[in-house]
């Protein structure tokens, strides 16, 4: 790949004996929107903390934009990090807040408030620079605290779990703008997240991690339609696995199996009709949960095991559902469905 900004080789970070990077290998390019995605404890902010340069790595390289940085200190990399708690200077104005880094490096005073306001514009603040942070919604102080990085204008942004401390509306508002933000600048971000849905919408592509080691790199559709193992298959969108008897049964041939919920007709008649393309099977509906544009069946299988079929509600009422719950049911989906889930990696 061209124009690489980020390189981790054989990144490694030990506390004692906990093991909280264990060898990360990444590229990311230049201007791309990078999501590390894992549940917490896997070791997202570590690798986030080595690349700003916090954290010295136990073993392994960091290169930006093609030299090695591994050992230099935090301000001699081109980066910036923002964090969840996004801590304002409470007695600054907001212009100041956003001014104060250029502050540092000297920038002439009226250069650096013009490129404040700038900065404030860019995050739609504009006009409220004369503000203090005490003043603002949190959703205002999260873009304050990204107008600040964006001033800077860094090579990278490097962001952990920046819209974590909002409420779901202004996230996914949050979600849409930070997206329009980094598209528009064209810096890399790289976004650390616990939430699937969050990496899903926003990113060029996602790396999944588990228990300090990335378990697989790809866009959000590679991620979402071809998991790599079977921890990426659980942990990105509902686990719906086929194993054993029932794959044999259903699917025809042995293995684990990721079929997507939404990709599985729920039929009342519980007879499955067969087709050669579709797979089918027979089950009893142990919970169908109204969620207002879509129902959730959970459907144990005759076969063995349990699968989450998504229908879309486009006559169903609620009064419905809850005929559902406990009736016999056939489903059926299209074979180019069945994903073979490959073996879990041998882990080192
Ligand atoms: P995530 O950001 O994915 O939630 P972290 O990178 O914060 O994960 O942590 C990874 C692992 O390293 C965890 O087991 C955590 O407890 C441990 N860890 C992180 N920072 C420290 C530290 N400063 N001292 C000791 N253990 C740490
Ligand atoms: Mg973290």
């Amino acid at each position: 790949m061209e124009g690489m900004t980020i390189r981790l080789r054989n990144l490694r970070k030990a506390y004692g004996r906990t093991e909280a990077v264990a060898g990360v290998d990444l590229d990311i390019a230049d201007g791309e929107f990078f999501s590390m995605l894992g549940p917490s404890g896997s070791g997202k902010t570590t690798v986030l903390r080595m690349i700003a340069g916090f954290e010295p790595p136990t073993a392994g390289t960091i290169e930006l934009a093609g030299s090695d940085v591994t050992r230099l200190a935090p301000f001699e990399r081109d980066v910036h990090t923002v964090f969840q708690d996004y801590a304002l200077f409470p007695h600054m104005t907001l212009e100041q807040n956003v001014a104060y880094s250029l502050k540092i490096r000297k920038v002439p005073k009226a250069a650096r408030l013009e490129q404040a306001r700038d900065a404030l514009a860019r995050v739609q603040l504009e006009g409220l620079g004369d503000r203090r942070p005490s003043q603002l919604s949190g959703g205002q102080r999260q873009r304050v605290a990204l107008a600040r990085a964006l001033v800077g204008r860094p090579k990278v942004l490097l962001l952990d779990e920046p819209l974590g401390a909002l409420d779901l509306k202004l996230r996914e508002q949050m979600q849409v703008e930070l997206k329009a933000i980094q598209r528009e600048v064209g810096i890399t971000f790289v976004f650390v997240t616990h939430d699937q849905e969050e990496a899903l919408t926003m990113s060029d592509r996602i790396a999944v991690f588990n228990k300090g080691r990335v378990e697989q790199v790809g866009t959000p559709a590679e991620i979402y339609e071809r998991p790599a193992t079977p921890f990426v298959a659980g942990f990105v969108g509902t686990s719906n696995l086929l194993t054993g008897r029932a794959a044999e049964q259903v699917v025809g041939t042995a293995g684990t199996y990721s079929i997507r919920p939404e990709k599985i007709r729920v039929l009342k008649e519980p007879a499955a009709v067969g087709t050669p393309d579709h797979s089918t099977a027979v089950g009893t509906v142990a919970e169908a949960v109204y969620l207002g544009d879509a129902t959730r069946f959970l459907v144990d299988l005759d076969a063995g095991g349990r699968l989450t079929a998504l229908q879309q509600n486009l006559e169903t009422s609620s009064d419905d559902v809850a005929a559902y719950r406990g009736s016999r049911v056939g489903l059926q989906w299209h074979n180019r469905h069945n994903f073979l889930v490959p073996e879990a990696k041998q882990t080192t």
